[in-house]
């Protein structure tokens, strides 16, 4: 098999051939065809998290330790089954749900693996999907998606399952109500079209960039705000009549957490998803008085996957933009995501990769 490999934090990937793992018991092998590339795969190329006040949260603490393989939107097709596996059939071509736990514990008996304290999540502490194979311990895992097309399928294991789940945390949206996206990038964009996909209409989109409001615009949002202008929070507030039952924050940055939170009306949720970094010293007697709710979410479960495939599948979900990249060109897709050079999403072709 052939991935390309983390060999050192923030240096450019290497190519790295060995020997295709047999898979075991249960195990089912994946040869992959379409590979997303995600914000958070940056992280783990650079090797930590920022938490703010000079605090770092080091992706080797998580067994992230290099050489390693990142990659976490896999799409492929099944090609050697564990002598136990079943559920799958060689030739089954499959979205792999990364999120995956131990499989032992109460969390994961209650489907919320993404939620287990001992993970095995796909490019985070097992092997990723920038290889042409990749070993999964139980079909249960693989999800099919017929229809969809398989570069927009792949983002569907992160980027599509970020935006569901946080969707889903969401109050109960009435008529008057309206929701903010933070940050138009690839998730933001997302979720514009997930909202409007679900029939929710009344939607203001944030950025800092002109382009990227005006792509927001195109995508469904009914209202756009350049958040650079110092009265942001004001007349964030007057477009929706102080009605903003719902914040979902794409960058976690100090920034769009105190904006987000301030703009909530009583009851509001606000849903942090963006792993930009910082921290925030806020008021607490308004947080109660208020009654609104900080919620943060992290991908999602497995029957989440499953609830979104099924949302692709009716037609009614606008896919993002999409590029596709030979697989080639994964470290230099890393590099122009970090330096902000990438609109929609990056999907590295591993089907036409000789292994
Ligand atoms: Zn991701
Ligand atoms: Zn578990």
């Amino acid at each position: 098999m052939l991935s390309y490999d983390v060999i050192e934090h923030g240096k450019p990937l290497q190519v790295r051939m060995r020997e295709t793992p047999v898979p075991q018991g249960r195990e089912v092998r994946v040869r992959i065809v379409r590979s997303g590339v995600c914000h958070s795969d940056l992280h783990i190329w650079e090797g930590y998290f920022d938490l703010g006040g000079g605090k770092r949260f080091n992706v080797k603490d998580r067994g992230c330790v290099p050489p390693f393989t990142t990659g976490h939107e896999p799409f492929g097709v099944v090609d050697a089954l564990g002598p136990d596996a079943a559920g799958v059939a060689v030739g089954d071509r499959r979205i792999v749900y990364p999120w995956i736990g131990c499989g032992q514990c109460a969390v994961c008996a209650d489907g919320d693996d993404h939620l287990c304290l001992a993970t095995r999540f796909v490019g985070i502490v097992r092997p990723g999907a920038y290889a042409t194979h990749l070993v999964v311990p139980d079909a249960k895992y693989l999800v099919e998606a017929d229809g969809v097309d398989e570069a927009w399928a792949a983002t569907l294991a992160c980027s599509g399952l970020t935006v569901h789940s946080a969707i889903a945390k969401l109050p109960v949206l009435k008529p008057r109500h309206w929701v903010v996206v933070l940050g138009c990038g690839g998730l933001g964009m997302s979720a514009i079209a997930m909202l409007r996909a679900r029939g929710i209409d009344r939607v203001i989109a944030c950025d800092v960039d002109a382009a990227k409001l005006e792509r927001a615009r195109e995508q469904g949002a009914a209202q756009v705000l350049d958040t650079r202008s110092p009265d942001a929070l004001v007349q964030l507030k007057a477009l929706a009549g102080d009605q903003i039952a719902g914040v979902l924050d794409f960058v976690g940055m100090p920034a769009t957490t105190t904006l987000g939170t301030g703009a909530l009306c009583k009851g509001g949720h606000y849903v942090l998803c963006g792993l930009f970094g910082g921290e925030v010293t806020m008021s607490l007697p308004p947080i109660a008085q208020r009654g609104i709710s900080i919620r943060g979410s992290y991908v999602g479960s497995l029957r989440e996957l499953h609830e979104v495939v099924a949302l692709a599948k009716t037609g009614r979900l606008a896919p993002p933009p999409i590029e596709v990249r030979p697989a080639s060109e994964a470290s230099r897709s890393m590099e122009e995501l970090r330096d902000g050079r990438v609109s929609g999403r990056v999907v590295l072709d591993f089907g036409s990769v000789d292994a």
